[in-house]
């Protein structure tokens, strides 16, 4: 099963519990535009390189498309697409005016210079300007890409349009960006974790948690749910899995990747596979890396009781069915990652009314349009009996759907 027909698969499911019309399945479940760039750049040898690039814009029926840019070497058509369809769920769950996108590179960026890196950057966002605008399709950083990424993307969009800090979100703060946007994924994870644990009257204190990946995202996740009383006794990236039962060192780790250091040259922790992580003996298990992690080859070996995909997509269905029969609850991704696309809507609008707020403004704001998101699947979850993934699905749909029938195109 391709990514896209994964995506597929929990929007039928979703559609079928709406009894939605097979023309409104159709206009679902393809994207409305895609576009596929040729992105060539000057190699630091003299030579030319030529890149593939994607933007796919799924749904605009409530807003201005919204997602993420990925730089990584497993980025194609497909997996925008599917990518794309998620956070059309996302924002329409979590209230936030916006539409789905993705965008992507296929690339490995480990392999490039900092000046490569710019001119990729560059290239690929002057090569999909015409389909974006401040209002029509704002990027922000996904795998691979940063703040700096955000700040040459401006830029480049700047030079053709006019200065446009509005065009994408996840910026520095220097040139206009939130505060609190950088740590709001991962910060967002943990508020779902928390409702999750307070809707189930069950304390967050002690729990043992293993995270995969260690970027952005696992970063301040693991931050957030040690803040909250957490153990974190495993973390992984494309190196390593360290491990520590007593309880890792975040602070220490996040020293040490923030100097450009991988997992396995760390000593203070016991050092295992790259996807030890999956199977750690732990209670909430953390996919915060890439998509297709937890599949029909490993899902039997998971020991947690919990999964909770900060990543995008990390569960395959039929994973996600077995699971589920073996009763692990699994907090889905467009509600357990959403705190990013909210500070980034706070973000948008700043920039537009060119007013800034405090980080006690955003993290307030962050923590109610979550907690309000967890509370709404919560019902619909008891209402309906069924899992949280179809819970959130069924409210983005419908939402969706309602914005469609209103604006006459079903
Ligand atoms: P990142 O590039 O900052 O970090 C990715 C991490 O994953 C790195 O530590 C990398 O080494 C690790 N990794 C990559 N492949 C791996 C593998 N096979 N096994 C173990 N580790 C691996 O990316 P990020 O921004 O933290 O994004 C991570 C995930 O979260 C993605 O699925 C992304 O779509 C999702 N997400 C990100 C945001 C955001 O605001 N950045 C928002 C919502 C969702």
């Amino acid at each position: 099963m391709s990514f896209a027909d994964s995506s597929n698969y929990f929007f039928e499911a979703a559609a079928n519990m709406l009894e939605l019309s097979d023309e409104t399945i159709t206009l679902l479940s393809q994207p409305y535009r895609e576009l596929h760039v040729q992105v060539p750049i000057k190699m630091d040898s003299g030579k030319r390189k030529v890149f593939q690039g994607f933007r796919v814009q799924h749904s605009g029926a409530r807003g201005p498309y919204k997602g993420g840019i990925r730089f990584h070497p497993a980025v194609d058509l497909d997996e925008v697409r599917a990518l794309a369809q998620l956070m059309t769920w996302k924002t329409s769950l979590v209230n936030v005016p916006f539409g789905g996108a993705k965008g992507g590179v296929n690339v490995d960026t480990s392999v490039l210079s900092e000046t490569e890196l710019e001119d990729l950057s560059r290239t690929y966002f002057e090569n999909i300007s015409h389909i974006l605008g401040i209002q029509r399709d704002i990027p922000a950083p996904d795998m691979g890409t940063n703040e700096q990424s955000m700040a040459w993307m401006m830029d480049a969009y700047g030079a053709k349009h006019g200065h446009s800090p509005g065009i994408v979100t996840g910026k520095p703060i220097a040139l206009g960006g939130s505060q609190g946007r950088t740590a709001a994924t991962g910060k967002g994870v943990s508020i779902v974790i928390d409702n999750y644990f307070r809707n189930n009257n069950r304390s967050l204190k002690g729990q043992r948690v293993s995270i995969q990946g260690f970027g952005n995202v696992g970063l301040h996740t693991a931050k957030s749910l040690k803040a909250l009383g957490c153990k974190i006794i495993a973390v992984s990236d494309v190196s390593a899995t360290i491990i520590d039962n007593a309880g890792l060192k975040i602070d220490q780790l996040e020293k040490h990747i923030v100097s450009g250091n991988l997992l396995d040259s760390y000593n203070g922790a016991k050092q295992g596979n790259r996807d030890d992580a999956l199977i750690a003996d732990c209670d909430i298990l953390i996919p915060a890396a890439i998509g297709g992690v937890i599949n029909d080859k490993n899902w039997e070996s998971i020991n947690a009781s919990i999964i909770v995909e900060a990543a995008n997509a990390p569960i395959s269905p039929y994973a996600d069915y077995q699971l589920t029969k073996n009763n692990v609850a699994i907090l889905p991704d467009i509600l357990a990652n959403a705190g990013g696309v909210i500070v980034s809507y706070f973000e948008w609008t700043q920039t537009i009314q060119q007013h800034w707020w405090t980080i006690q403004e955003v993290d307030k704001e962050l923590q109610k349009m979550l907690t309000d998101a967890c509370e709404a699947c919560f019902m619909i979850q008891k209402e309906k009996n069924i899992t949280l993934r179809q819970s959130a699905y069924y409210i983005g749909v419908k939402k969706v759907v309602e914005a469609l029938e209103l604006r006459g195109f079903i």
